[in-house]
């Protein structure tokens, strides 16, 4: 297994527009819902004033091997493609990070996929300047990333910080993975918990967070999400329920996490899922929280 270096199946270049106009995101992501489209097609047609399913198909699109590159004119969206992420970006200058991003994210697909699995489909990803990232996916100014169907990455100084750029890329791929195994929402904790669990191998940010606040926010606080919340609240927001997924890992298992999230996209109620699962309550979890060591 080759997981250090993702394997280039596509590189396209997929027409002069701006990233900008990929918006509002609801009509990107309902495009794509009805008609399972590309992020390629969904530009496409936004540049060309169509609806996404009269979009042209790029040429050699089911070609395993990279295609020519057109002319480099800026503005231009690009996408590289290995078979499991399509990472779209503006700007050749930006060709360099995108292979990057790849390479963190193949190496992620291969880490966490031991705990929670693997995706049944390729994840699409955008990265962005700090402006459009911030303009298009309304994330407070302290979000590093985001996922909302497609994993949205901010490039800005992206490199400087190698391990950081991994940690992110990381922490939306568990969001993209928990999105395909339950399409329903799950408690915020859950979600953004896996999340900063599987992160990295160190969850030491969280236990100093914890500790300075005194204790962790309890469950049942964590439930909707952070976003109204300030930096200092989320930060423990995330410390919080990275330590109570991180102690689901431990105790329940990943299968049993797999499991529960597969539950609830099918409709059950997470109380009952979770009781049946995780064979105990939530509030029984709870509990255990309180008392660890
Ligand atoms: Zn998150």
């Amino acid at each position: 297994m080759n997981a250090a270096w993702p394997r280039l199946l596509f590189d396209e270049e997929i027409g002069p527009i701006s990233l900008d106009r990929i918006r509002p995101i609801s009509w990107v992501m309902n495009a794509r819902a009805a008609g399972r489209l590309p992020l390629w097609a969904v530009c496409a047609a936004l540049a060309a004033g169509l609806t996404p399913a009269a979009a042209a198909r790029p040429p050699n699109e089911q070609s395993p091997t990279r295609v020519e590159r057109a002319p480099e004119t800026p503005g231009h969206v690009r996408q590289q493609r290995t078979g499991h992420f399509n990472v779209s970006f503006e700007g050749a200058e930006q060709l360099s990070l995108s292979f990057s991003v790849l390479e963190a994210l193949e190496a992620a697909y291969w880490r966490i996929g031991g705990t929670l699995g693997r995706p049944s489909a390729p994840i699409p990803v955008v990265l962005y300047t700090s402006a459009q990232f911030h303009d298009i996916t309304r994330s407070p100014s302290w979000a590093a990333g985001a996922f909302d169907g497609i994993i949205r990455i901010p490039i800005r100084g992206a490199l400087d910080d190698r391990r950081e750029l991994e940690r992110v890329l990381s922490h939306e791929y568990t969001h993209a993975l928990i999105r395909q195994l339950c399409p329903r929402p799950v408690p915020v904790w859950l979600n953004e918990g896996l999340a900063g669990a599987l992160e990295s191998d160190n969850l030491e940010w969280a236990r100093e967070r914890v500790r300075r606040a005194g204790k962790a926010m309890p469950l049942n606080t964590l439930e909707r999400p952070f976003r109204s919340l300030t930096q200092e609240q989320a930060a423990l927001a995330y410390a919080s329920s990275a330590l109570a997924a991180d102690r689901l890992l431990n105790d329940a298992g990943g299968v049993a996490i797999v499991n529960l999230l597969r539950d609830v996209g099918q409709g059950l109620e997470f109380g009952p899922a979770f009781a049946s699962r995780i064979r105990r309550t939530v509030g029984e979890f709870q509990d255990e929280l309180n008392t660890a060591p």
